[in-house]
């Protein structure tokens, strides 16, 4: 049987274009412990030429 609920993918997205530039796994066993909701990563927006403080978005499925 296939592990329920431990990893699930997500999508980073660029806050100033709002591009999806980033998919990453997420570990919801260790986000509930680290008591944070939501995913922020430092990366390279390809439409703004810069770095910038991706937001985790919603699930894909
Ligand atoms: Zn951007």
């Amino acid at each position: 049987m296939a592990k329920k609920g431990a990893r699930e993918l997500v999508g980073m997205i660029c806050p100033t274009c709002k591009a999806q530039n980033y998919v990453t796994e997420r570990n919801k066993v260790n986000m509930d412990t680290k008591g944070k909701g939501k995913l922020e990563l430092k990366k390279w927006c390809q439409k703004c030429k810069k770095i910038s403080l991706h937001k985790e978005t919603g699930k894909l499925k």
